[in-house]
């Protein structure tokens, strides 16, 4: 209880000092500071009345209409399908080959749910399979029932790199939480595409999978192409974009609510420079919200506190040799102004003092400026004086 208490006053003490200088400044991997105002918010999406429907921003695929299902499949070549539009669901057909989403995607998040025959034919990969496959049939997760499956067991035995969850011939799930034939089944996907360089590739891409709301893949980097008794690598690029596929294997397995939404790359995020050579975008990033603060600054009054603030803050994006100018004579006509000031004039310039000295410490423990920097010093020494703490 005391530990929430001293959490909640934490917040509500932080609450004027939003905005400026606050957080722990940007740095070379970082474009914003910590709790940086000047951060974007993220965009607003509405997400799904219930756990599985699709949120705002989704492409959604099939949503049981046939409408759906003629408009956004086809086979591999773009002509219609000859699965099957039963029940609000598409059915798997035999020899009808993949059904292929007619848009392509890259990274992306992806919701299905499907359903094992009600009626258990055949026994391992031959009961209940299909496969979710992302990137234009590149990478498969198994579909297959699985509900009761063990290697050992001669009445259905099955590979654990096989099953349901399974990147298929890489990876079997964590666990096995299939419900029973006949029950449906969710998929939740976050697939990250392979990223290469100059023809090599320097990120293998991964899958995260949630079975029936479990997690059963945990980013597991893809090794190659998923395939049948080979292992594969990511040798060469290929397309960037591709169908979502379902498999047909031969079983009437049905898919229904199937929902896509498209994800920026990890390995090209310009806020974070954690991967690759991205600092260079870091640095691109920071000196475009300098340029940015830097023209809202107000340089007609540079002996304000404020202007001195907006200026520290303009700094803590970037060095740039004209921002440190103009910082040096704001910092300087501030100084020359205190100075002049009598003691009833300093106590009513009391909260300015304090404030630069706030956004001037934020910038001293980040290294941005020198503790003993004159200008440091003197603000320093007016508040000892003055006994502000
Ligand atoms: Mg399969």
């Amino acid at each position: 209880m005391k530990k929430l208490m001293v959490a909640g006053m934490a917040a509500l003490a932080a609450v004027p000092l939003m905005a400026g200088l606050y957080g722990d400044t940007p740095d070379d991997k970082h474009a914003w500071a910590v709790h940086d105002t000047n951060r974007p918010n993220p965009a607003k999406v509405e997400p799904g009345a219930n756990p599985g429907d699709a949120p705002s921003d989704a492409i959604v695929l099939f949503d049981g209409t046939e409408k759906s299902f003629k408009d956004n499949w086809g086979d591999s070549n773009g002509n219609p399908t000859r699965w099957k539009f039963v029940n609000g669901t598409m059915e798997s057909a035999r020899g009808a080959g993949n059904i292929c989403s007619k848009r392509q995607f890259g990274d992306c998040q992806l919701h299905v749910e499907w359903q094992a025959p009600v009626k258990v034919e055949g026994f391992g990969q031959g009961r209940g399979n299909s496969g979710v496959f992302v990137l234009g049939g590149m990478y498969e997760v198994q579909v297959l029932d699985s509900f009761e499956t063990n290697p050992a067991d001669m009445k259905n035995p099955n590979y654990a790199d096989g099953q349901a969850g399974a990147v298929y011939g890489q990876n079997p799930p964590l666990v096995n939480p299939t419900r029973r034939p006949g029950e449906w089944q969710s998929y939740d996907i976050v697939f990250h595409q392979p990223v290469f360089e100059d023809g090599k590739c320097v990120h293998p891409g991964s899958l995260t999978v949630f079975l029936n709301g479990v997690l059963v893949q945990d980013h597991w980097e893809i090794e190659g192409p998923t395939w049948h008794c080979r292992r594969t690598r990511q040798e060469r690029p290929g397309s960037t974009r591709g169908s979502i596929q379902f498999q047909d294997h031969g079983n009437p397995v049905h898919f229904r609510n199937v929902w896509v939404r498209e994800l920026p790359s990890r390995y090209a995020n310009t806020t974070h420079g954690t991967f690759l050579a991205s600092e260079k975008d870091v640095a691109a990033l920071r000196g475009e919200t300098a340029a940015k603060l830097f023209a809202k600054v107000d340089r007609s009054k540079l002996d304000s506190s404020k202007t001195v603030q907006a200026l520290l803050e303009v700094v803590s994006y970037s060095k740039d040799e004209k921002y440190l100018s103009a910082l040096k004579s704001s910092c300087g006509a501030y100084k020359a102004r205190i100075e002049k000031m009598d003691d009833a004039e300093l106590e009513r310039n009391k909260n300015g003092v304090n404030d630069v000295w706030r956004a001037l410490d934020v910038l001293i423990r980040n290294k941005v400026l020198e503790k003993d920097a004159p200008f440091c010093k003197f603000i320093r020494g007016v508040r000892e004086k003055k006994g502000w703490k």
